[in-house]
């Protein structure tokens, strides 16, 4: 990575995702014989961190994986994308484990068990000055709300910029708000922070309590929203999408890498909604994320 890589810190969660593929998911009581399982590192933390690795950025990762065999494979998949994972830590028991049942109609149900990921409540040592070093903190659900809080406060605090990706949906609490600098929710999420299910006048509420708002809309591409400026629609680029699972995660992590490369918010907007539409045309989370030299070769 050069070292004109935009510096991004991460606070989130680290999940090993358990995935059973079945032609009709069982039942209660009911046990039924799946086609295949995989293993696949994931959480919205991790997702993020390794998108923006790959778009270009210098990466660091803040977080928990257990004592568990699942441990040492989580921290490699994210140094296998460059990212830095000093800050990292081993918990003792097992690390946040996601179980997920797709079924032939690509439908799915999900149990997520954030093991080591609910052991942070707060930063722990170092952990502010990485949060400090960066130019940008990326910070999602998944981990305990006062965890979050504490990294929104130390970016505050620094001077560093928070993006925030409020998924899965629950109430952000005042504090939080008052620290974050763009939100970046899917419909869904910006219709339950403000029960308006359609974007424009969703985003105008959340501008009330943020600087920034994107809320993207899956193949309807984004709209992004600043206080005291209109409006703007970013389309989402006409791909044939085979799997669509963390194509939030893939924008996100790039518009990260774009704005801190200082790149204009159209322009950064354009060249995430490229990333996405690359990852969406993939099978997988992380596996399916693109390399900077894939985004800059389909941006044009
Ligand atoms: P996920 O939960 O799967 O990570 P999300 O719901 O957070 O996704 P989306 O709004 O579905 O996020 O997608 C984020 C961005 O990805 C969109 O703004 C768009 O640019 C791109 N994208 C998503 N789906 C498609 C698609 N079918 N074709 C092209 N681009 C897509």
């Amino acid at each position: 990575m050069s070292s004109s890589a935009p510096a991004i810190a991460v606070l989130g969660s680290t999940n090993m995702d358990l995935v059973a593929y079945v032609p009709a998911a069982p039942r209660r009581g009911e046990t039924v014989t799946g086609r295949e399982f995989r293993t696949v590192p994931g959480g919205k933390g991790t997702n993020q961190a390794i998108a923006a690795a790959r778009a270009g950025g210098s990466v660091t990762m803040i977080g928990a994986v257990g004592e568990d065999e699942f441990g040492p494979r989580l921290r490699a998949a994210l140094a296998g994308s460059g990212v830095d994972t000093a800050g990292l830590r081993t918990v003792p028991g097992p690390s946040g484990t996601a179980h997920i049942v797709v079924d032939d109609e690509g439908g799915n149900a999900i149990v997520v068990v954030p093991g080591a990921n609910g052991t942070v409540t707060g930063l722990a040592p170092g952990d502010e000055e990485r949060i400090a070093a960066a130019g940008a903190l990326l910070l999602q659900l998944e981990l305990p709300m006062a965890g979050v809080v504490a990294g929104a406060r130390a970016a505050r605090s620094r001077g560093v910029p928070t993006v925030l990706t409020p998924a899965p949906a629950r109430e952000l609490p005042g504090e939080l708000l008052s620290h974050v600098d763009l939100l970046v929710p899917n419909e869904h999420e910006a219709a339950a922070l403000t029960g308006h299910r359609d974007a424009r006048p969703a985003a105008e509420a959340l501008l009330e309590r943020v600087p920034e708002v994107v809320i993207t809309l899956g193949e309807a591409g984004c709209l992004y929203a600043a206080r005291g400026a209109r409006p703007l629609t970013v389309p989402a680029r006409r791909v044939r999408a085979v799997d669509t699972t963390a194509a939030g995660d893939t924008f996100v992590g790039a518009l990260a890498v774009a704005r801190g490369e200082g790149r204009a918010m159209p322009e950064a907007l354009a060249w995430a909604a490229a990333a996405a539409a690359l990852s969406v045309q993939r099978p997988g989370a992380s596996s399916s994320m693109p390399r900077r030299e894939e985004i800059d070769a389909v941006f044009v």
